[in-house]
């Protein structure tokens, strides 16, 4: 274990917020009310200087409870500069025989909250901290829900697309495989290729189109889902298989041409190993709120470099990813993941907005955000909700 010297700043406090913020997306005159869980981690310095950090798509107690009561010991007195050191300390601490889940989600909400903090101390961006390869990334909108019918998907899609974004996602497969009617996978599939249809029509040959099963669909349904798409012009179907089974993606990449995306919940970097490895994606998805901060998600940009695999955010959460696709020279697409922009602009100040379809990134230090510790205190009253937001 390092010791700070004399003069290094060190860790005087370390705090999470577990937050179920409710969520309310407006789209084609319809609303849906939900609930997203979220967890802010906050790391303070003796010389006041305070870091935030964030995590997402998971147990909001759960995880805050393990940073609290985990990392938080681990964490104080150490200078916070020494990222690698404390990601180390925290791995072997809450992960040490490989377990992904919930301790990296704790892992990346403490690394996200000590580049924020680096950046303040040194007085720079966390883009240009990771090597400032851009201060401007490419976005995409996920904007086409479940709760759309056809008409409102392609009535949204021309909005977003009005709006100046042209690479727009859309969500396939419901929650196929966990429905509770009988309807069978083949009907569900067919509907989604009507949707996608529809919202092909309605934006034109231009605009990019992607879809995300998140999971939800076995591999035989995805398959027939996917050649049914291929003449839409789909640029990638994201988590299209159950639990990422890489070989199962493998196989469905040799049968299909339609790119494959995932890793937005993966935690631990042997698992992107194992996906470029087994050949399973065609554009690998890190995502800093998820898999072990900006700390991994550089390490797995790497990893995708060598395998030639370009990378893009998925699982949302675009104010925090912006900086590693910015930050890396082969960083990539942004979501902007409507309902996970609507929570940020609750918990967080400051923050930029996009113009034709790109986000700028700042010179501001650190994340360039602030926390609006209003917001927060006030939903920290909020009750817990079963289930969690899914990206
Ligand atoms: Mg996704």
């Amino acid at each position: 274990m390092s010791t700070p010297s004399p003069m290094a700043r060190r860790i005087t406090a370390v705090r999470a917020h577990a937050l179920n913020v409710p969520n309310r997306i407006e789209a084609a005159g319809k609303v849906r009310e939900t609930d997203l869980s979220v967890v802010i981690c906050e790391i303070e310095t003796d010389d006041g200087l305070i870091g935030h950090g964030f995590t997402a798509i998971t147990e909001e107690q759960t995880v805050a409870t393990a940073i609290r009561e985990v990392a938080a010991p681990a964490l104080l007195g150490a200078d916070p500069l020494t990222r690698e050191a404390l990601w180390d300390r925290l791995c072997w601490l809450m992960a040490p025989r490989g377990q992904t889940g919930y301790a990296m989600h704790a892992i990346a909400a403490v690394d996200i909250a000590l580049w924020d903090l680096a950046g303040k101390i040194l007085g720079l961006p966390v883009w240009k901290l990771l090597g400032g390869a851009r201060d401007r990334v490419p976005l995409y909108a996920t904007c086409g829900f479940g709760f759309l019918d056809r008409d409102d998907l392609a009535t949204t899609a021309r909005d977003w697309v009005e709006a100046g974004f042209t690479r727009l996602k859309m969500t396939v497969a419901g929650e196929a495989l966990r429905r509770r009617d009988a309807t069978p996978l083949e009907e569900v599939i067919a509907e989604d290729v009507a949707r996608v249809a529809a919202v092909r029509e309605a934006v034109g040959p231009g605009p990019r189109l992607y879809v995300d099963a998140n999971c939800n669909l076995d591999p035989v349904h995805a398959l027939r889902l996917a050649q049914r798409l291929v003449p839409l012009d789909v640029d990638f179907f994201e988590e299209p298989i159950q639990r990422n089974d890489i070989g199962a993606m493998a196989d469905m990449r040799a049968r299909c041409p339609l790119p494959l995306a995932a890793g937005q919940n993966e935690g631990q970097s042997f698992r992107f190993r194992d996906l470029l490895a087994g050949r399973a994606v065609d554009v690998l998805q890190p995502n800093v709120t998820i898999g072990g901060g900006f700390t991994q998600a550089a390490r797995v940009a790497g990893m995708a470099e060598a395998f030639a695999v370009p990378i893009a955010n998925g699982g949302g959460w675009p104010f925090h990813n912006a900086h590693l696709h910015a930050g890396l020279a082969n960083g990539g697409l942004v979501e902007w993941h409507v309902p996970a922009v609507a929570v940020c602009r609750m918990l967080f100040t400051d923050l930029p907005e996009p113009e034709a379809g790109t986000l700028a990134l700042t010179d501001r230090p650190g994340l360039g955000f602030d926390l609006n510790h209003d917001a927060i205190a006030e939903l920290a009253n909020r009750p817990s909700a079963a289930g969690h937001g899914k990206g």
